[in-house]
């Protein structure tokens, strides 16, 4: 799994995100910004319209737009790659087909960095100073291109750079593709000039979703001055009393956070009145959904993505997740790597994104267990539907220092102790109510110890600002076991038997 993970955007956010300052990024727009967003708008335009005649073409009109795009792909990795120029070795030149490709996993990427990336200039040195520094949250690198991060559940930190044709193609299908429902007699009001937004979001590093954010924002000055972003690395009732003052008419953020934010509307608390709430960065169960649009009275916007392709699928009104095939390619597969057909869950799934040129992700090990639907959507959206499983981990319901339940967000702890403990590796399971049970992975007994104690220094600083009471945390020696059914590892457990 790779989560999408919203965060903090530039220091300009740190006053609204602790709700006390100006909102948006401020200040006199950049030329350079403005000469971007110009730009951008004429790509956006453009794939707007590729979107628009692939959504009226026939099958096989479709099909071979795809094998075009591939073949494109390929034929560009190949040449301007030298990881792929490699790895592709034994195919006859010209190969356009994907299925003899051989699939690649963040772990080799990321340790062939400067050889997988097409740009000679894009070196991960400087990269991975530049991800360390949270005041330069989405600044353009080299003056053009996207750069944000994910851990994923692989515990090897991923750097994802992003063309400036790949970002449009984002934004077109972000807003050409997304059903809000019966519910909206007009989408189009919906994110209105005078509509505030709030992005409720994991904080602290170059996250996905908020460098798309605050990109957007620094692109275009209208939407700045009407969107937030909201921590949840705060206690849960600070939250709630910013969202009260901010009254938002769309709300961001994931499934657990929304649900919990549900929950704080229905008990009165949280009075605010969106017109759609968007999920994603974590699977929504058709119960979260359920209990989100009643306690918000609104639709609820789903879409699935990853740092490797921001617009993997989208939610229509029916609950479904249609694939964006025109420019996502999506392989279910089992243990040995061979297809599983549809309404079968696979085991992982192999993505190849025909959007971003720069960095090439083609047949890549996302991890997600997926199940393809080709059965007919009552929406009349002929392509297919993907359900995704697992991709999530549990929420942790703890005794407060106060006597009342808190809540905490798997996201949120798994923020912390990458962020401020640098851990990436790691799984903590509450064993009982107030007791947790930390396992790092380290090389070696000696930085084990010491990873281990700095993740549980940040976590009990975490705990105790969130107001939990006392709370037993024990430092197990084994490592972080993965699920023995799935082979995948969930860091965030709320018990030893949940695999
Ligand atoms: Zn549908």
């Amino acid at each position: 799994m790779t989560q999408v993970k919203p965060g903090r955007a530039s220091s300009r956010y740190v006053a609204a995100m602790t709700g006390t300052g100006e909102h948006g990024p401020g200040g006199a727009l950049d030329p350079w910004d403005w000469w971007r967003g110009t730009s951008e708008l004429w790509r956006w335009g453009e794939r707007v319209r590729e979107i628009w005649l692939d959504d009226l073409a026939d099958d096989a009109t479709r099909s071979a737009t795809r094998q075009r795009r591939i073949a494109g792909l390929l034929g560009h990795a190949r040449e301007n790659s030298a990881f792929y120029r490699t790895h592709y070795r034994h195919l006859p030149s010209g190969c356009a087909d994907l299925r003899a490709c051989p699939p690649v996993t963040r772990s080799q990427l990321m340790a062939n960095f400067d050889g997988w990336v097409t740009d000679p200039q894009l070196r991960r040195r400087e990269l991975e100073a530049f991800v360390r520094d949270p005041s330069r949250v989405a600044e353009p690198w080299l003056g053009k291109y996207a750069v944000w991060t994910s851990s994923g559940t692989t515990g090897v930190p991923g750097i994802y750079v992003q063309d400036p044709d790949a970002l449009a193609v984002y934004a077109a299908l972000l807003t050409t593709r997304f059903e809000f429902g019966p519910m909206v007699a007009d989408p189009w009001q919906m994110p209105g000039a005078s509509a505030r937004m709030a992005l409720v979001a994991a904080t602290g590093g170059h996250f996905a979703g908020v460098v798309w954010w605050e990109r957007q924002c620094r692109l275009h000055p209208l939407l700045a001055a009407h969107t937030r972003v909201f921590s949840i690395l705060q206690p849960l009732d600070t939250l709630v009393a910013q969202l009260n003052d901010w009254q938002p008419a769309f709300v961001g953020s994931y499934p657990t956070m929304l649900a919990l934010l549900a929950h704080e509307q229905c008990e009165g608390r949280l009075k605010i009145r969106p017109r759609a709430v968007w999920s994603g960065g974590e699977a929504l169960t058709a119960a979260d959904r359920v209990a989100i649009a009643d306690g918000f009275a609104c639709p609820v916007v789903e879409d699935y993505g990853a740092s490797e392709c921001m617009q993997i699928a989208f939610g229509c009104r029916h609950g479904r997740l249609h694939l964006n095939d025109d420019w996502v390619v999506l392989e279910p597969v089992d243990e040995d790597g061979d297809p599983v057909p549809p309404g079968q869950p696979s085991r992982t799934v192999l993505l190849t994104n025909l959007a971003n040129r720069v960095q090439p992700v083609i047949r890549y090990d996302l991890g997600d267990s997926v199940t393809v639907d080709t059965t007919p959507c009552p929406c009349g959206q002929r392509r297919p539907s993907v359900r995704v499983q697992g991709r999530r981990d549990d929420v942790l319901v703890l005794d407060g220092a106060g006597g009342a339940d808190v809540r905490l967000l798997p996201l949120a702890i798994e923020t912390v102790i990458e962020e401020e403990a640098g851990v990436h590796r790691f799984q903590l399971i509450q064993t009982s109510r107030n007791a947790l049970c930390l396992r790092v992975d380290a090389p070696g007994a000696r930085q084990r110890a010491v990873a281990c104690r700095r993740a549980a220094r940040a976590l009990a600083r975490f705990l105790k600002a969130q107001g939990v009471g006392a709370v037993e945390l024990k430092l197990d020696d084994c490592p972080p076991q993965v699920n023995p059914v799935s082979g995948k590892l969930r860091r965030v457990r709320a018990s030893a038997a949940s695999g």
